[in-house]
């Protein structure tokens, strides 16, 4: 990950919010990072972090993203984005276990580096995304088309086979507009596809709180769980069929170290000695992956 400093953007703070969820404003303290404090929602569970950064605050802090983690040296970030590409291939077989050719559309894409493990021979592939910069990577890179926009705000003349979210729910700010959208431009029979979306009842976020390594509270808004996404998402007619946890699979996950690290950190914790732990082991449990059908 690039850490960044963030206290440039404390004059971003937005308003709190109600939960994205049911709408309540029954909240507890879950966590706090800086200035960012998660809050549960005592009515459903739902974890956010609220107040989060304004539009403005977002446009700042995503500036120039792409660029900086391309152009980063960091030998560890090499390997990150080594272990990712790993992880995209993980992701898209599973999805195949559904859906292996037709018409996808990926939400918030990025420079089309997901989009580009689907075989063109087999998909008719556009993307969309917030950043020109990252629509002109994929074009150029991949040869993939982007369109670049807002997603509830924008018209398509087509539908799709499958809609695609790869870690994209959780850093948008009213994300029930864009589960709406993402429905809608489904054909009848389509899949939506949310995935390496960090997961709000995991067992190492209760552990870790804001050491957890998925509580990056600049980027990750919302932390939601299947069953709280499968309530919103039964309402707009799409029906759950299959969801999974991905952690062995990954190229990130060691169990023997992972379980003995989380182990010995939950005595420290207990113990009031949590200052000695810097930062989460990966853990099952920790990252949703879920698919949807549109009724036919
Ligand atoms: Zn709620």
């Amino acid at each position: 990950m690039v850490v960044r400093d963030i206290s440039n953007l404390k004059k971003f703070l937005g308003e709190i919010r109600n939960c994205v969820i049911w709408n309540g404003n029954n909240f507890e303290k879950f966590t706090k990072l800086d200035y960012l404090e998660a809050k549960k929602c005592k009515d459903c569970g739902m974890i956010s972090t609220n107040p989060h950064l304004t539009e403005e605050g977002l446009l700042e802090y995503y500036q120039n993203y792409l660029t900086d983690r391309l152009s980063n040296d960091d030998p560890k970030e090499k390997i990150l984005l080594e272990q990712r590409k790993f992880a995209y291939l993980v992701d898209r077989d599973w999805i195949f276990k559904f859906i292996d050719h037709g018409k996808v559309l990926d939400v918030g894409c990025s420079g089309g580096q997901f989009l580009n493990t689907f075989d063109p021979k087999q998909w008719d592939r556009l993307g969309v995304d917030v950043s020109q910069e990252d629509a002109d990577f994929a074009k150029n890179e991949y040869g993939i088309e982007v369109k670049v926009g807002f997603l509830p705000e924008m018209h398509f003349d087509e539908s799709f086979d499958l809609v695609m979210l790869r870690g994209v729910i959780e850093h948008i700010s009213k994300p029930i507009e864009f589960l709406q959208k993402c429905y809608e431009l489904l054909k009848p029979g389509g899949y939506l596809f949310i995935t390496a979306a960090p997961v709000g009842d995991s067992f190492a976020f209760d552990v870790y709180r804001e050491k957890w390594v998925l509580y990056n509270p600049v980027e990750h808004l919302h932390f939601f769980t299947v069953n709280l996404l499968d309530s919103k998402l039964l309402e707009f007619g799409l029906t759950l069929i299959d969801s999974h946890y991905q952690y062995q699979e990954t190229p990130y996950a060691n169990p023997q170290n992972d379980f003995k690290k989380i182990r010995e950190d939950i005595v420290l914790i207990a113990s009031g000695h949590d200052d000695q732990i810097k930062t989460s082991v990966p853990f099952p449990g920790s990252m949703l992956t879920a698919v949807w059908q549109k009724k036919d």
